[in-house]
């Protein structure tokens, strides 16, 4: 009997891998040519439990915590603990306050620290949050990982048609993402807009967050002189090219970030929308075909291993359906 995983994002592959892993016989059916061009293709990457924490609830940093580890396991090599710089202008020193009280795992840097943490900054912020903890990824890199794994695992892909319904499937896990918005109850779209940026002229080793009042930003080095730099937030469905509007933002903060980011340039933009329940916390629901791993919001990376984990639990440990043994 054979578990159908719709979609190839990093939900899905997560998922096919855990599964896979534990003797399930998996297929994986992705509507698109290739693994994760979905919403996962525009993700910064960041494992940033404790940073998320302050706009998200508990339960995503407990187990958030759990993931750089699942992901050295699963692609070695790729996570980089590095830690994650916080950072905010001097005028906007009560958002760095705010940001300080809402979130725990962090050290309070000066000047001295900063230019040591991220020698490209030196002398342009006076005080920051460093969350040493924390990890990053380059997530196509990533996807690619899994993918490998998955396959190496035993779990078999299908690329370029839609995934149907359960049919001679044992059970049928939902990793559709944001196609699942209006199928999903509460399900609804948060879209992110994104660039990448190419210059010679600055290097950083982590992912730094600049705190703003209307337009915070974070930039992720992916090496060889490449950026990535996200990400909006906005209420809507509409997954259409950046607008000037986000990109005249993302660029302006950038700038402030450090002017070198003025004379880099910009070899990619994208939206991704992120799929998310009211709360914003990703969960594991019970659906009529079997289950979906949903509204993944701003933590696809971050709690993918956690859910797939806990589909793996409950696919390995609860009976099948009725239905599939009739
Ligand atoms: C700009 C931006 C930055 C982000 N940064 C981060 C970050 O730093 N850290 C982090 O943890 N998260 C981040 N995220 C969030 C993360 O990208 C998402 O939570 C995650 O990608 C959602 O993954 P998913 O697998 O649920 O959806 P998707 O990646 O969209 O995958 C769903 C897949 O299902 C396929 N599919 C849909 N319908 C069907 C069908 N009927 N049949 C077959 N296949 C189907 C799609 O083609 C797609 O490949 C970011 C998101 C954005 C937009």
């Amino acid at each position: 009997m054979t578990v159908l995983v719709k979609g190839a994002g990093v939900a899905g592959l997560a998922t096919a891998l855990a599964l896979a892993r534990r003797g399930v016989s998996v297929e994986v059916v992705e509507r698109r040519a290739d693994i994760g061009l979905g919403a996962s293709h525009w993700a910064g990457g960041m494992l940033a439990p404790y940073c998320e924490r302050e706009a998200a609830e508990e339960i995503v940093l407990t187990l958030g915590l759990y993931a750089a580890d699942w992901w050295d396991e699963a692609v070695p090599g790729l996570a980089q603990r590095r830690g994650t710089l916080v950072l905010a202008n001097a005028r906007d020193h009560a958002d760095l306050k705010r940001f300080a009280s809402r979130t725990r795992g962090h050290l309070w840097v000066g000047e001295k620290e900063i230019a040591e943490l991220e020698p490209a900054l030196a002398g342009r912020f006076g005080t920051g949050l460093f969350f040493a903890e924390e990890a990053h990824l380059d997530p196509r890199k990533a996807l690619r990982g899994l993918y490998d794994a998955a396959r190496g695992a035993g779990a078999s892909f299908r690329f370029g048609e839609e995934a149907g319904d359960a049919g001679d499937y044992a059970t049928v896990i939902d990793c559709r993402g944001p196609q699942a918005i209006g199928e999903i109850e509460g399900l609804r779209g948060v879209r992110g807009e994104m660039l990448y940026l190419e210059t010679a002229d600055i290097t950083l080793s982590r992912p730094v967050r600049l705190l703003h009042p209307r337009h915070p930003l974070y930039i992720v080095p992916r090496g060889n002189g490449r950026f990535m730099l996200g990400a909006t937030m906005i209420e809507t469905e509409d997954d259409g090219p950046i607008t000037a509007r986000s990109m005249m933002e993302l660029l302006n903060t950038a700038y402030a970030l450090h002017p070198a980011f003025a004379e880099a340039r910009i070899i990619e933009t994208g939206t991704g929308i992120r799929p998310a329940f009211p709360d914003n916390v990703p969960r594991l629901i019970e659906t009529s075909e079997g289950m979906a791993v949903a509204g993944m919001h701003r933590h696809g990376f971050l709690l993918a291993p956690a859910l797939a984990r806990q589909a793996a639990d409950r696919l390995t440990t609860i009976e099948a359906p009725e239905r599939r043994s009739a």
